[in-house]
């Protein structure tokens, strides 16, 4: 569970160069934000946890890079012109505009908290059947009431049904109290742009709300260079963009972001299976990073997309609660056939074993990479109690740091730092080093602690005497002295990202 509330991180993201609001000197763009110095380099590494994970440690799945332009027919086809919308609702009092299903899930997680508390108190069992537990808590039967309306009106886009739950449930707005609404509309979530210079001759294009549909289009260009045999997995990291209505909560939900998906085609009958499968890696993957597995859970989608025949999240419990971090869903033949309807090209697969053409079905892992960092860093970032203060500290694993060892001469004379230069440059070759001279020891420390560098090597006059450092641990903060010819072999073994891959796999 995250150790700080979200604040307290946003400001840490700020001030210590990992994030930054988008064109802040014009007081911020809304839902859009720029990586810093130490963010790019921390967001860089957890997209090699991912790629290696997935591409390098699978035969079975290649990569690619698509495009965020593609042919508009693409969106069409996707179903993404007709129902990528979310129904928005504004409240009259405040101004303030949500997320109609949101709000309703919301009310049906708030009757739910309350309920289990009646439930404890009474001793019932988890376990209990939802007929007991409705028995025991006005409250559960409220929970399961609504959300039995709610998936009701959701299967049939009935959007005045969400107003009058809405109204039903007596929700109210968060900032006004008041439970004022207007109807509820639906908004298209994507951005629109002109592809050509002439307005007349130009054509509407879309910036991608996800990259999937470049995965689709290209599947047989894949499959046939890269000689695949189903089932096999195309992955790529890339920009997507969605005009969010709500968008708060920091980079949990931005408008531009970046999403880490593979898509695995497999034959038709088996994607329960393949299901199944990847749930149990995906989760592996993101326990490896030491998590505790309380924190993670999944998630079975009520209301399953069209095109679904099974869909669960991964949720992480981030400082706001347990919110989705990455979806897995079972897709059937539905992008590949939509397209190959649009296009009027085939797009099968020919399966020697089986003697046969068919459309493969879809297993989809999609994890939003800016998601991905705030999960660790509300992990990872901790204050801790010690005699002389608090001190701050990013826990990260090693071989995601942004810094991997800092040298840090003693002083800033007598020879110290062009010792310690000779030594930084030694240690550049693992990865990202950092020199330092400036300020007391305690402060450069402590510098390092909050950017999570897994190792402070310092340089004193007894290395000019007997070529011997003081290395520094940032967890245990234990400070031992070695010999220079140790340092990198004991820095190198302790950021390896192969320790992560080893434990993922
Ligand atoms: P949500 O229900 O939170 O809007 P979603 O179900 O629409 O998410 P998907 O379309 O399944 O999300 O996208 C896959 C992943 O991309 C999500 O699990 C999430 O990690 C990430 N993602 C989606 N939308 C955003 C966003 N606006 N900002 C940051 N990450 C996002």
């Amino acid at each position: 569970m995250a150790e700080l509330d979200l604040q307290k991180i946003v400001s840490h993201c700020k001030e210590y160069g990992f994030v930054f609001p988008s064109s802040e000197i014009y007081d911020n763009l809304g839902a859009v934000y720029d990586y810093g110095p130490f963010g790019v380099e921390l967001k860089n590494a957890i997209k090699e946890y991912w790629w290696k994970s997935m591409v390098q440690m699978h035969d079975n799945i290649i990569g690619i890079d698509a495009a965020i332009f593609m042919h508009p027919t693409t969106w069409k086809a996707s179903g993404h012109v007709d129902s990528f919308s979310d129904p928005l609702i504004d409240n009259k009092d405040s101004k303030k505009r949500y997320r109609a299903d949101v709000l309703i899930e919301e009310q049906i997680e708030k009757y739910k908290n309350k309920a289990q508390k009646e439930l404890d108190k009474k001793g019932i069992d988890t376990n209990a059947s939802d007929e007991e537990k409705a028995r025991a808590s006005r409250n559960y039967n409220k929970a399961l009431q609504l959300e039995a309306e709610y998936i009701k009106a959701a299967e049939a886009e009935n959007f005045k049904r969400y107003k009058e739950l809405i109204e039903e449930h007596e929700i109210a707005c968060e900032v006004s109290g008041s439970k004022n609404w207007t109807d509820v509309r639906q908004f298209n979530l994507m951005f629109a742009t002109k592809l050509g210079s002439l307005e007349e001759s130009s054509t509407d294009l879309y910036l991608r709300p996800e990259t999937a549909q470049g995965i689709f289009v290209n599947f047989l260009n894949v499959q046939k260079t890269a000689r695949m045999k189903v089932p096999f997995g195309i992955a790529q990291i890339g920009k997507a963009f969605r005009n969010e209505i709500v968008a708060r909560q920091f980079i949990f939900r931005m408008r531009e972001f970046e999403q880490m998906e593979m898509q695995f085609f497999v034959r038709p009958g088996t994607e329960l299976d393949w299901f199944e499968k990847w749930k149990e890696i995906r989760l592996k993957w993101h326990l490896a990073l030491g998590t505790n597995p309380d924190d993670l859970r999944f998630h079975v989608h009520e209301k399953l997309a069209h095109y679904a025949n099974a869909a669960e999240d991964i949720q992480f419990n981030f400082p706001m609660g347990f919110k989705e971090l990455e979806g897995i869903h079972s897709r059937t033949d539905y992008d590949l056939s939509q397209h190959q309807k649009y296009s009027g090209k085939k797009l099968q697969y020919f399966d020697s074993e089986l003697n046969q053409n068919y459309v493969p079905y879809v297993i989809e892992t999609s994890i939003g990479l800016d998601r991905m960092f705030l999960r660790v860093m509300s992990e990872s970032l901790k204050e801790e109690e010690l005699e002389n203060g608090t001190r701050t500290v990013l826990a990260l694993p090693p071989a995601l740091a942004p810094i991997k060892v800092a040298v840090l001469p003693l002083v800033r004379k007598d020879g110290l730092p062009e010792k310690a230069l000779e030594i930084y440059n030694q240690l550049r070759f693992i990865g990202r080093a950092f020199y330092e001279e400036k300020d007391s020891i305690g402060k450069r420390y402590r510098r390092m602690d909050a950017i999570g560098t897994p190792y402070c090597i310092t340089v004193d006059h007894q290395t000019l005497d007997d070529n011997t450092v003081t290395i520094r641990e940032r967890d245990t903060m234990k400070q031992e002295r070695i010999g220079i010819d140790k340092v990198e072999e004991i820095v190198r073994k302790k950021v390896d990202i192969n320790n992560l891959l080893k434990k993922a796999i």
